[in-house]
């Protein structure tokens, strides 16, 4: 089969959507007496959001999309950036104590904002490219071959063609979920979002497209980058309720 990244014919493998990491560290992963582990989770089939009272499969994955090289190698050099930025902020001692004290934001070096954006990047790309009905929504269309190219070839001049804003929502309920990638089109804008333990990650396409209020959170080359925490639980289940159109938080 054709991979989805070197364009090659190649033996496909089974690549993870979102990388296995970012639901293994953050106390989402339950293993049962099996050893199988099960994950808090909505499914969002064809935009159709289920909460899955058993949990969620542990590793999400798609054997039609990408080679072993493309994956364990090419692929790998942002996960293994996004994994060392995402095990300090889950660090519990650093989430609690900036929930405790009320800080409003998670702030911290940002040494390459290139390998990190483009790393977040690549979990749409991946959800773009991916035959699972869970991804279906996800349709970056032009997008989808920008992010190809900035992942093979590292062409740092198309990294600012889209826009990434994260969120700690600090609502004491999503922290412990994995939402599925989910299309937001309201308030004049245009947006892919999914939830990982508590951060809410923005994918605008379109930079006409954006929510003008966000402006200031978007992750930017500057080497200090500050997550901002809704500390509010109210406001921070108001943002993903209004957002998926459906009360999934009481
Ligand atoms: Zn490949």
């Amino acid at each position: 089969m054709t991979c989805k990244l070197c364009n090659k014919d190649k033996k496909l493998i089974k690549a993870h959507i979102i990388p296995e990491f970012l639901y293994r560290d953050i106390d989402l992963y339950i293993p049962d007496k099996k050893g199988q582990g099960r994950i808090h989770g909505y499914t969002n089939t064809n935009g159709y959001l289920k909460f899955i009272k058993k949990g969620l499969p542990a590793g999400i994955y798609d054997t039609t999309i990408l080679c072993k090289d493309c994956d364990s190698v090419t692929i790998k050099e942002y996960d293994d950036y996004g994994k060392k930025i995402f095990t300090d902020l889950l660090n519990k001692e650093t989430l609690q104590n900036a929930i405790e004290q009320k800080l409003q934001f998670l702030e911290f070096e940002l040494e390459d904002y290139f390998l990190f954006k483009t790393f977040i990047a690549s979990i749409f790309w991946r959800a773009s490219i991916s035959n699972r009905p869970e991804f279906s929504i996800v349709k970056l269309n032009e997008t989808e071959k920008t992010i190809k190219e900035i992942i093979e070839t590292r062409n740092q001049n198309l990294i600012d063609k889209f826009e990434i804003v994260i969120f700690f929502l600090n609502n004491g309920i999503s922290n412990q979920i994995l939402m599925n990638p989910i299309e937001v089109k309201k308030f004049n804008s245009h947006f892919f979002s999914f939830i990982v333990g508590g951060f809410l990650i923005n994918l605008f396409p379109d930079k006409n497209k954006f929510l003008d209020a966000w402006r200031g959170f978007v992750i930017k080359k500057d080497n200090l980058y500050r997550i901002p925490i809704i500390q509010d639980v109210e406001t921070s289940k108001y943002i993903i309720n209004s957002f998926i159109d459906s009360e999934i938080f009481k």
